[in-house]
């Protein structure tokens, strides 16, 4: 029997609770495909400052790098908000996918047909809504030094903060090149997403898809600004086939992405690296409004707990499996607050966190 090890990071606010419900699930499909979870419970986020006065021990760390697979729920929240930005839980999760080298974050945003009313948007716009955004992780105006703040001039107004943006052309190259492999195995278009009107780094990022777009002539380039990115994206959402773009952009876009298929509780993600190793984690935070409630939407988890199936695990059927008793359980109609809200439907009682895995559970 094939053997994986598994580590769960559930995090803060409903983290915990929708990975609590992802792992159920899990469980079963590891009974029903015959393959064995060794399964490891760590700390990372606001719950492991509060144990080890850091966001993200050094021995969370090793067991991620000893795992096959990474389960993580989310980070932060409201007890932790006072902290300097740099001891913040939000830095774990930063600290996690530099230091174990997670640079490709895949965010995948599909409309499930059941779903057409769940958007803000009219569901001719987004019916056949289906985008890949990968997003470098690692790079640009998050992780670029140096950073800070100047507190040194003798007016309070002269004080200034600064960040750096900076993008080397081997990142840029090895996220790109996976991006064309992306589109290759969909329907072969790409948009690079940039500010190459104004930013240096945007002006390098597109020579280099241009350069590379040369080794992949059945693919369709095409580059947009990201504020016309974010416009048609709106306008016209399912025009676009995969989105490459950097750290920043693709971090705003996709939350606008989530509002396409009607949640950002239901769409999931997966960072990877060169090897099949790879951090998945829901794209939503730790929704401290609605934390401890029983009311977050699992299926975020879930289908992360999907992907790590096939992209880590190679278990393609499996990962299939849950993909097809998602779409079974919003097919049936049952829904959490979340998906509700948009839906018009005043008549529909939400179901809570865990009645919805259930129902996911039985239709596996
Ligand atoms: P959020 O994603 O936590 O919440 C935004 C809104 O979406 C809230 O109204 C929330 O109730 C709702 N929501 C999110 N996930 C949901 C789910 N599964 N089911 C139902 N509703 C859901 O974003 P935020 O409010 O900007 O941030 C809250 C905290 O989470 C902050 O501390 C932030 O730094 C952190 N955060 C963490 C991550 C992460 O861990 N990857 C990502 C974004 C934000």
């Amino acid at each position: 029997m094939k053997e994986f090890n598994i580590l769960l990071l559930p995090g803060d606010g409903i983290g915990p609770e929708v990975t609590a419900q992802a792992e159920l699930v899990l469980q079963h499909i590891a009974e029903i495909h015959k393959f064995n979870l060794r399964l490891k419970h760590g700390l990372i986020g606001g719950a492991a400052i509060d144990e080890h006065n850091d966001p993200c021990p050094q021995e969370t760390l090793a067991v991620a790098e000893e795992s096959d697979g990474i389960l993580l729920g989310a980070v932060g929240g409201p007890k932790w908000d006072g902290l300097p930005l740099n001891e913040r839980p939000e830095k774990g999760l930063l600290r996690i996918r530099s230091e174990l080298g997670f640079f490709a974050n895949y965010r995948p945003a599909k409309v499930y047909a059941s779903l057409a009313n769940a958007s803000p948007l009219r569901s001719e716009l987004t019916k056949d809504v289906d985008i890949l955004i990968l997003r470098e992780l690692t790079g640009g105006l998050y992780f670029g030094e140096p950073r800070g703040r100047d507190t040194s001039a003798d007016a309070v107004e002269d004080t200034f903060a600064y960040n750096t943006l900076r993008y080397s052309r081997k990142e840029i190259e090895r996220l790109v090149t996976l991006a064309f492999t992306a589109a290759k195995q969909r329907d072969n278009r790409l948009c690079s997403v940039d500010k190459a009107n104004v930013l240096e780094t945007s002006v390098l990022w597109r020579e280099v898809v241009n350069e590379l777009a040369k080794d992949h002539p059945e693919v369709t380039v095409s580059h947009l600004y990201v504020d016309n990115a974010a416009m048609q994206l709106v306008r016209a959402p399912a025009s676009f086939d995969v989105i490459v773009t950097e750290n920043l952009f693709g971090d705003i876009l996709s939350d606008l992405a989530a509002q396409l298929v009607g949640s950002i509780g239901i769409l999931p993600s997966a960072s990877l690296r060169k090897d099949s190793k790879g951090l998945y984690e829901p794209v939503h935070g730790s929704a401290p409004d609605i934390a401890g409630k029983n009311q977050a939407n699992p299926l975020a988890a879930i289908l992360s707990a999907a992907m790590m199936l096939r992209y880590s695990l190679q278990l393609d059927e499996a990962a299939d499996h849950i993909e097809a008793a998602v779409t079974k359980t919003l097919d049936s109609g049952i829904r959490s607050a979340d998906l509700l809200d948009q839906d018009g439907d005043s008549n529909k009682q939400p179901i809570g966190c865990k009645e919805l895995a259930e129902a996911v559970i039985n239709n596996l």
